[in-house]
């Protein structure tokens, strides 16, 4: 077993390639998006486009489906909401189409793996998992060994022991036989963990990590004001909230 899980991209082009650069070094070859290409960054056409090109899997986020207008877009906070706006004018109708292929899970059996944005019992509807609770219950919701997922932009990894107890690392964890395990893959684009560099999961065997790249931060931020995207989502950027 050796790939990467990496989510929440969020048309961050600066973001995504010093994650694939690193994924390159690290010799790792097999990738999985798990959701939200674009909404908030100054390049989803690019970050959609380099996406398609070295990953193995891509899923479908809740912000790459209300560029599509999929859904329901009401919940949005203004920001949000205002970022798909501009997204939905910028994204070319190819990309859009690429866009529409995206699953919204995808399960491996050889690796025993299950793969989604939000939540693995109802995908569409974009919830959360912000606590053990909803984890406990997540758990119940895949056959799988582990649960790969984003949306929230805060990286975790959950296991859950054979006697059903929830034990919780923030930086890594070797698999254990009889454990089964939920995993946040936290955000390349847009971290909101306090921690302003990139986010990505490592597995290699039984090592699973979670792993922060720096980037070009400041480059990206330029970009932003020259697309005139609100100060609130240049400056959370810096500050990885
Ligand atoms: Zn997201």
């Amino acid at each position: 077993m050796r790939f990467a899980v990496i989510s929440d991209v969020h048309g961050n082009l600066e973001a995504l390639k010093s994650v694939l650069s690193e994924i390159e070094r690290k010799g790792i070859k097999e990738i999985y998006f798990i959701g939200d290409a674009v909404g908030y960054g100054p390049d989803p056409n690019e970050c959609i486009e380099t996406l398609s090109n070295n990953c193995k899997v891509l899923l479908a986020g809740n912000h790459d489906w209300a560029v599509l207008g999929l859904t329901d877009v009401s919940y949005f906070n203004d920001y949000a909401r205002l970022a798909i706006e501009w997204t939905k004018n910028v994204v070319t109708e190819n990309n859009k189409n690429i866009l529409r292929e995206f699953p919204l899970v995808h399960e491996d059996t050889e690796k025993d793996c299950f793969f989604v944005h939000s939540t693995p019992s109802r995908p569409q509807e974009w919830n959360y998992i912000l606590n053990l609770r909803d984890a406990e219950i997540a758990f119940y919701s895949f056959d799988n060994k582990i649960c790969f997922l984003g949306h929230s932009h805060q990286p975790f990894i959950i296991e859950k022991t054979p006697s059903g107890e929830l034990l919780v690392y923030k930086n890594s964890t070797v698999i254990k036989k009889a454990s089964r395990y939920i995993i946040n893959a936290g955000s390349v684009g847009q971290p909101r963990d306090g921690n302003p560099m990139a986010c990505c999961i490592f597995v290699e065997d039984d090592r699973i990590d979670i792993v922060r790249i720096p980037y070009d931060i400041e480059r990206v931020q330029e970009k932003m004001r020259m697309n005139n995207i609100s100060v609130y989502l240049i400056e959370r950027l810096a500050a990885g909230r």
